[in-house]
């Protein structure tokens, strides 16, 4: 394949949100895949809908999933010289043409129409000007467009990756504006001249540009410019098959950063949004994976639904697959934002912290997990689960002579391990005649306020003989014989 130049070109006029993710790591994998060029480029040219904090947010979106750039980000804004030179030269050739017409008056025709259900186009009026009259109103100083001279017959096709052949009648294209009158270029026309300007081989984009792809493929052939490769992804509708909308759990990206979800987790769930490996068993990738797996023929035509359990799940199995040095880093910026971590974790206690990060990543589904559930191991504050410890500890009165018992034991313990550790547990509900799991629902508890833990011993362990002990003693004594 000759060298792979691709870009992503969101207009910032918003976030950078789950269908614009899965359109820029398509283009990053496809990039990465073939040793291309991955581009960034702002389409900031609808000035009142764009804003630079915008801009900020898509930066930030991009460099959370790990979307790095090659090139960029160039601004449209800053290129708007070139496009007025582009669509000054469509009208030295013959392909478009300057239009005074009043844009209101046209958009009050267009609404009528659209309100009686009719469909209705541009009627061509200064398309049919003389030249001694465009020449008129220029020295009048009248305000103009161009506008594009569609073919009045035959019909514009390209063929689209993904979609297939596509033809459409040049008598249903409208002659569309390419330059408005504030000297602004529309979508169409900044699009094609920066595509080609940056030598773009293939566009990956949504599939709501299908249909503006036959007026960007007719530019590019009045520029005489050979059209990239088009490839559309399918649209990503909600489970319920709408639109997809926040209520669907469509936030920003950097929403699912903020609740916990692993970059990698996040690629690997975007990737399957309209693209398969071939192999549906396959659905735990690791990004390395995606880029050796990734084709534009593996793209899909059929919508994609984005199913925010899944993504869940996708994250829980990545959490699990990950080493814990590789979660390292996000679980300590996790702790960071609760103000449980200490420099220790990272120094001398480091092996320690990785075996609690590898005892929690089981059960986790998000980094917001490691605080929640992970509170008892860096903190001493952590809440008690009430239904907990009415069932563990209040239930049976010999439970506070068993914690005492068991603290006193585990203080003289020596090695303090998984194996001593349940020998002395076992060995005590044996003595006392009490299942072993009274003692171990009534640890449990007591050292981590909760009824769910990882495997006992574990726990203990990972809290350490001083705390562990201490905590027994502490819960004891709020309890009644
Ligand atoms: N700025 C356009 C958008 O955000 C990009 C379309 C394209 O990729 O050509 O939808």
């Amino acid at each position: 394949m000759s060298h792979v130049r691709v870009r992503f070109a969101p207009s910032p006029t918003g976030y950078l949100h789950i269908g614009g993710a899965r359109t820029a790591l398509f283009n990053w994998l496809f990039a990465r895949k073939y040793g291309g060029t991955f581009i960034l480029r702002i389409e900031d040219t609808d000035v009142e809908r764009s804003s630079p904090e915008m801009i900020e947010g898509i930066i930030e979106g991009l460099r959370w999933l790990g979307l790095d750039w090659d090139e960029g980000p160039y601004l449209q804004s800053e290129r708007l010289a070139l496009y007025r030179a582009r669509a000054e030269e469509l009208v030295a050739s013959g392909w478009a043409y300057y239009c005074f017409c009043d844009p209101e008056e046209l958009a009050a025709k267009r609404q009528r129409a659209l309100a009686e259900k009719r469909t209705w186009k541009y009627e061509g009026t200064c398309r049919r000007l003389s030249a001694g009259e465009v020449a008129r109103r220029i020295a009048a100083g009248h305000p103009r467009a161009i506008r594009f001279k569609v073919p009045e017959e035959g019909v514009t096709r390209f063929t689209d990756r993904v979609y297939g052949e596509i033809e459409v009648r040049n008598e249903s294209i409208e002659d569309f504006v390419l330059l408005r009158s504030d000297g602004y270029p529309t979508y169409h026309l900044s699009v094609v001249v920066d595509d080609a300007d940056m030598r773009i081989s293939h566009i990956i984009r949504g599939a709501d540009h299908l249909s503006n792809t036959p007026k960007q493929v007719l530019l590019y052939r009045a520029f005489g410019w050979e059209p990239p490769v088009f490839a559309h992804a399918p649209l990503i509708l909600g489970p319920d098959r709408q639109r997809l909308s926040k209520r669907h759990g469509a936030m920003s990206v950097t929403a699912y950063r903020d609740m916990g979800f692993l970059p990698e987790a996040m690629r690997n769930f975007l990737a399957l949004l309209g693209w398969s490996p071939g192999d549906p068993s396959r659905e735990i990738l690791r990004t390395r994976e995606l880029i050796e797996l990734f084709s534009l023929e593996g793209i899909s035509r059929a919508n994609a639904i984005f199913n925010f359990e899944k993504a869940l799940w996708m994250n829980a199995e990545h959490l699990r697959a990950m080493s814990a040095a590789e979660l390292f880093p996000f679980v300590r910026a996790e702790l960071e934002k609760e103000g449980l971590w200490r420099e220790e974790y990272g120094q001398e206690r480091r092996e320690w912290f990785l075996r609690v990060v590898d005892l929690l990543k089981v059960r986790a589904r998000t980094l917001r997990d490691f605080v929640t559930s992970g509170r008892p191991y860096f903190s001493d504050d952590f809440p008690m689960d009430p239904e907990a410890v009415q069932k563990n500890l209040r239930t049976n009165s010999a439970v506070k002579g068993l914690l005492l018992e068991l603290a006193d034991r585990f203080e003289r313990l020596e090695p303090f391990d998984l194996q001593t550790t349940e020998r002395v547990l076992r060995g005590l509900a044996e003595e006392r005649g009490v299942k072993a799991g009274v003692i171990i629902n009534a640890a449990r508890t007591a050292l981590t306020g909760s009824a769910v833990t990882p495997g006992i011993f574990d726990v203990i362990v990972a809290i350490g003989r001083e705390r562990a002990v201490r905590r027994l003693r502490q819960v004891a004594a709020t309890l009644s014989e």
